[in-house]
C-alpha cells in the first residue's frame, strides 16, 4: 500500500469513528450556533488527531504532508457532512496568506494555531458595493494616523464575518495613483470599536454572508500585511490560493452517486430513469466533467509540491462545476417531482437537490462570478485579447463614479 493509500485509510477510520458525534445526522435540527459549537468542538478533536493542516507546514502547527493527502482527506470529510464550513475560508485564504506574507510577525504563531484548533475564525474583507469583479475600484480607505492607520468604509457578501476574530482586508491608501498601485493589505480586528457586521439573508434561507461598516477604525502599522500601495499582489496571491482550495468537482453540491441512485428509483414512462438515454446521457456526461476536473486539481496539487506555479486553468474548475451541478440538481428535481419538494432549512446542498440547486447561483458569483472566469479563461488560457479596460492608469481620484 502506499503512503498516500495507507494515510486514506487512516483518515477514513478516523472519520468513520467521529461521524457519529459530528456527522450529517448529529447536526440535523441544530441551530447555527451549536452547530458552531460542534464545528469548533470537531475542530479541536481533528488537530489532535493529527488531521489539521495536513499540508502546511511543522512548524505552523501542521502535519506537513503533501497536497494529495489533503485532497483526498478533504474529499472523505465531505461525504460524511462534518461541520467544517465555518472554517473553509479562515483556514483556506486569511490563515495561509498570514503564514506567507506574515511570518516576521511575533503574535503569527499563536493565531495560526487557535484558528486550526477552531478557536478562532478570520474573514476575507475584499468585496464593496463598488468594488466585487474589479477588487481594485474598492473605495474603503485607510489613511496615516499618528504612527498608525484610521481606516473608513464598507466591505460587502464577507462570509462569516459575524462570528469572525480577525479578517484580512485590502484599502486604499493613495488615491492619486492608478487604481491598482494604492491599495494596501491589512488584518483588522473585527472586535475593535467601528466595526459594524450586520448579515444578510440569502435565498436559501441561512445568513452566513455580511455587511461590515467600518468607521475610523484604528489599525497599527503592524498589522499592514504588504509594503504600503502593494496590496493588490497579496490580494491576487489569496486569490489565487481560493481556485485550488475552494474546488470540489461536484461545485459544491451533492455527489454523483446520489443522482444515480435517485435515477435508479424515479421513473419515466413506468420505467426506471435509469434506462432513459438522456439520463445515462447525464450521468455519463457530468461522471467525464468531474473526472476531468479532478485531473485538473491533482495536477495543479502535483505542481506546487515541485514548487512550480499552477496555471490559470483552476478557472476552470468552479466554472463549470457549479453550472454543471446547477443542471444536474435541476435534473434531479424533475424527476423527484413536485411531491418531495419541500424547503428543508437544514438541508445539506451536499445532499439535497432542491436545496442544492437553490443556492448553486450564489456559487455562480462566490469567488469570482461567471463571466470574470469566462474573461480569464480567455485571456489567459485561449490568448485572446484583453477586455476592455477604459480606466486603466488613470489615478483613481480621476475615474467618473
Ligand atoms: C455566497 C457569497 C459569499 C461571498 N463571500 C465573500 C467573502 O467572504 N469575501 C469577499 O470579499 N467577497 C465575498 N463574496 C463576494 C464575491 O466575491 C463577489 O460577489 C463577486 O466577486 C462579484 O462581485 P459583485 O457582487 O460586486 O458583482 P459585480 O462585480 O458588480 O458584477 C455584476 C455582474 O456583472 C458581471 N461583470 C462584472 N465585470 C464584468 C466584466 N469585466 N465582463 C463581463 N461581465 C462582468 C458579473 O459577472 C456579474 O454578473 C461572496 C459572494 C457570495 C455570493
Amino acid at each position: 500500500m502506499s503512503d498516500l493509500e495507507a494515510f486514506r485509510t487512516r483518515g477514513h477510520a478516523w472519520l468513520e469513528s467521529v461521524a457519529p458525534t459530528f456527522g450529517r445526522d448529529a447536526r440535523t435540527g441544530l441551530s447555527v450556533e451549536d452547530d458552531l459549537a460542534l464545528g469548533r468542538r470537531y475542530q479541536a478533536a481533528k488537530f489532535d488527531a493529527g488531521f489539521a493542516g495536513i499540508n502546511w507546514p511543522t512548524e505552523w502547527g501542521g502535519q506537513g504532508l503533501g497536497h494529495l493527502e489533503k485532497i483526498a482527506f478533504d474529499a472523505a470529510e465531505m461525504n460524511f457532512g462534518m461541520p467544517n464550513g465555518y472554517f473553509g475560508i479562515s483556514l483556506g485564504m486569511p490563515i495561509p496568506v498570514l503564514m506567507r506574507f506574515g511570518s516576521d510577525k511575533a503574535w503569527a504563531k499563536e493565531r495560526v494555531l487557535a484558528a486550526l484548533k477552531g478557536e478562532e475564525i478570520w474573514c476575507q474583507l475584499f468585496s464593496e458595493p463598488s468594488g466585487g469583479s474589479d477588487l481594485a475600484a474598492l473605495r474603503t480607505r485607510a489613511e496615516p494616523d499618528g504612527n498608525g492607520w484610521k481606516m473608513t468604509g464598507q466591505k460587502l457578501w464577507t462570509s462569516w464575518a459575524q462570528y469572525s476574530d480577525y479578517g484580512v482586508i485590502v484599502a486604499r491608501t493613495d488615491p492619486t495613483v492608478p487604481k491598482h498601485k494604492g491599495l494596501t493589505y491589512f488584518w483588522v480586528d473585527m472586535k475593535a470599536p467601528g466595526v459594524d457586521v450586520r448579515p444578510i439573508k440569502l435565498a436559501g434561507g441561512d445568513s452566513h454572508v455580511n455587511e461590515v461598516f467600518f468607521d475610523d477604525v484604528k489599525l497599527t502599522d503592524d498589522q499592514r500585511m504588504s509594503p504600503v500601495g502593494e496590496g493588490f499582489g497579496v490580494a491576487l496571491t489569496t486569490l489565487m490560493i481560493e481556485r485550488y482550495v475552494a474546488t470540489d468537482s461536484a461545485g459544491f453540491g451533492p455527489p454523483i452517486e446520489l443522482f444515480v441512485d435517485l435515477a435508479r428509483e424515479a421513473e419515466i414512462n413506468e420505467r426506471p430513469a435509469i434506462e432513459d438515454g438522456r439520463i445515462r446521457s447525464a450521468i455519463a456526461r457530468n461522471y467525464a466533467m468531474r473526472a476531468g476536473l479532478e485531473a485538473i486539481t491533482r495536477r495543479a496539487m502535483m505542481m506546487m509540491e515541485a514548487g512550480m506555479q499552477p496555471g490559470p486553468e483552476g478557472s476552470l474548475n468552479k466554472l463549470v462545476a457549479v453550472r454543471s451541478r446547477q443542471k444536474l440538481s435541476e435534473l434531479a428535481m424533475d424527476l423527484v417531482g413536485t411531491s418531495d419538494l419541500a424547503f428543508d432549512p437544514h438541508a445539506s446542498t451536499k445532499s439535497d437537490w432542491a436545496t442544492s440547486w437553490l443556492n448553486a447561483p450564489t456559487g455562480r458569483i462566490a469567488g469570482g462570478s461567471d463571466e470574470t472566469l469566462l474573461n480569464t479563461i480567455a485571456e489567459k488560457i485561449l490568448g485572446l485579447p484583453q477586455d476592455h479596460r477604459p480606466d486603466k492608469g488613470i489615478p483613481f481620484n480621476q475615474i467618473p463614479a
